[in-house]
């Protein structure tokens, strides 16, 4: 069996036509092996693009609550140097970013060139939960799916290189992680009354995904659907997608003048 990761743009992405237990036909071993060669390659891919310091990379982690972003941004983080890294976690907006634009506060976490950004949830946020839980009116959730387009092609153009993942988990497979939260004394903290209020709204979640997946899949900045119910293949998924993105970005370690040997005495 096989399975895009990404759909064209200008297609309806319908998050029910993908299976969040997709793994390849790949086992856990196969799989760590495979992630760890990627990791090991980004570390010197992102040392380059801090090198060079003329682009940056933003990783987009969306999904609903247990969708594994945390657990992402430990399996990027055990690989790629922290000086290369710069993780972001977008909460419920404070009363002075509530003050601002809803881009605000995602354009001021944009990393400087030669840094990778991880965002644990977005700008996307903006166009989902809020409009779930009817935070704002639909004519201004609305309207923000062609405004994130506008910025995202703005940074796009000026050296910035998305890579926005959905990760994607089933209704059993969230049931599962939210049941080992509230027995695990270690996971509890991670649970708040949010997460079990926001899985009676399973498919209104699910549909405002298909419809910010929909709108806002470009060329410039495309979204991947990652199957997460096996936590072992969404790392492979997403370690490799973000070592294929340098790959391509290829970045080089600047010109040395040579000048300066004759400088040391
Ligand atoms: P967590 O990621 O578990 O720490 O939870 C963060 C919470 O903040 C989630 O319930 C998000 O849906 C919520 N959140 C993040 N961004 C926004 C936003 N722009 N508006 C409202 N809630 C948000
Ligand atoms: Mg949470």
């Amino acid at each position: 069996m096989d399975q895009p990761l990404t759909v064209p743009p200008g297609r309806d992405v319908r998050l029910a036509d993908f299976d969040p237990d997709f793994h390849e036909g790949l086992d856990r071993e196969a799989a760590d092996k495979e992630t760890r060669e990627h990791l090991d390659a980004l570390d010197g891919l992102a040392y380059r693009l801090f090198a060079e310091a003329k682009r940056a990379v933003v990783v987009v982690l969306q999904g609903i609550d247990t969708s594994g972003k945390d657990g992402t941004i430990r399996m990027l983080a055990s690989g790629i140097s922290p000086q290369c890294l710069d993780v972001r976690s977008f909460k419920a907006p404070s009363a002075l970013e509530l003050a601002h634009d809803f881009l605000w506060r995602v354009h001021a976490a944009i990393p400087p060139h030669g840094r990778i950004g991880v965002f644990n949830r977005s700008h996307y946020e903006d166009v989902v939960v809020v409009r779930v839980r009817k935070l704002v009116p639909k004519d201004v959730w609305r309207d923000r799916y062609t405004q994130i387009n506008a910025f995202e092609k703005l940074l796009h153009d000026g050296g910035l290189t998305f890579v926005k993942c959905f990760l994607h988990i089933s209704k059993r497979e969230q049931r599962q992680r939210l049941e080992d939260r509230l027995k695990d004394p270690k996971k509890q903290w991670k649970l708040g009354p949010d997460d079990l209020e926001d899985r009676k709204r399973w498919d209104d979640f699910q549909n405002a995904y298909d419809d910010a997946l929909t709108e806002c899949n470009t060329h410039h900045a495309p979204w991947h659907v990652v199957p997460s119910d096996k936590k072992w293949y969404r790392n492979l998924v997403v370690a490799r997608l973000v070592r294929t993105t340098l790959e391509r970005l290829d970045p080089k370690f600047p010109p040395f003048d040579s000048s300066l040997i004759m400088k040391l005495d």
